[in-house]
């Protein structure tokens, strides 16, 4: 396993600045290395918060997240700093990661220099090579982040990302604030990189279609809890869950790019308060009363689909 994300609690930690973390409750997660794995859910679930914690950004406050077999928490000088460079976070809005004030050929090439991937010498040569490797041209490197484009400002934040030599790309909503014809370069981007480094990604997205378009596999998360796991065609084909049922039907089988699923019946809880027994009861067609005590457990009803549903029992 590349990333393993074993047991992940994220407890209700208050309120920072106005920036309320997410609660995340057990949730397994193993991506393998070369795979790419669609993280999917409604804004509030917590698929953020774990994208977070497998990055590193976020410490889980209960569990740990294994990276080739090692818990990162407990690795120190050389292999942590390893680790850290390894995993990468790609944002949804890469102008607020992206310092105003430096130019672009120091954003890409800062971190390399810091941390002996590349000299002094081979330094341009190196910051060149990153940026046409996002599709950038690099006549344009002294350049500022505000004179580029929303695409290119992602190709910079991906030039940066891919300069310390990432093995693991955890991407949040990296292409919802594109417009739909420049996701589509984007996403292809991430394809080639894919095949080209032989990268790792862990995709989050509220957007199934941008997820069905290149997960192996894609993982349905609901209020802090995974509810359903399995290979993208075994779960478009075959969804078992109600909620990711509801999801389908939410995207249009012709061009499902173009909407977005955000219109299931009632409102989400609060992730803050979730609601007892299977958090989707409230809204689930099938609800019966064992659902609003009990916590359906995850398990295998085919190889490698994986559901937490009483209807399962
Ligand atoms: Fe619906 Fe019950 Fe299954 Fe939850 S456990 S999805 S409420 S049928
Ligand atoms: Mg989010």
């Amino acid at each position: 396993a590349a990333r393993t994300a074993r047991s992940l609690r994220r407890a209700f930690g208050g309120e920072v600045k106005d920036v309320v973390v997410r609660a995340v409750d057990h949730i397994d997660l193993t991506v393998n290395k070369g795979e790419v794995v669609g993280l999917v859910g409604e804004s509030g679930c917590g698929k953020s918060t774990v994208g977070r914690m497998v990055a590193g950004i976020m410490p889980p406050s209960d569990g740990g997240v294994l990276f080739h077999g090692r818990d990162v928490a407990t690795l120190a000088g050389a292999d942590r700093t390893r680790a850290a460079l390894q995993v990468q976070m790609i944002f949804q809005d890469p102008y607020a990661s992206l310092n105003p004030r430096l130019r672009v050929a120091d954003i890409v090439g800062e971190a390399p220099l810091v941390h002996a991937l590349v000299t002094r010498g081979d330094w341009d040569g190196y910051v060149d090579a990153q940026l046409r490797r996002a599709g950038l041209d690099p006549a344009y490197k002294h350049r500022y982040p505000h004179q580029f484009s929303g695409g290119q400002r992602q190709r910079i934040g991906i030039a940066r990302a891919l300069a310390v030599q990432p093995e693991f790309l955890v991407c949040d909503e990296a292409v919802a604030a594109l417009d739909v014809s420049i996701q589509a370069q984007i996403l292809n981007l991430f394809m080639d990189l894919r095949a080209e480094l032989n990268l790792t990604y862990l995709f989050i997205s509220h957007d199934l279609g941008v997820v069905e378009h290149l997960s192996d596999r894609v993982v349905v998360m609901y209020l802090g809890r995974i509810m359903e796991e399995a290979p993208t065609d075994e779960l478009f084909i075959h969804a078992n869950h109600p909620y990711t049922q509801a999801l389908l039907e939410e995207v249009p089988r012709i061009d499902r790019r173009k909407r977005q699923f955000t219109a299931i019946k009632g409102e989400i809880p609060s992730p803050l308060n979730p609601p007892p027994g299977c958090h989707f009861h409230p809204r689930c067609p099938h609800a019966m009363p064992v659902c609003r005590e009990v916590a359906p457990v995850l398990r295998e009803i085919a190889p490698g689909h994986r559901s937490a549903c009483h209807l399962n029992d």
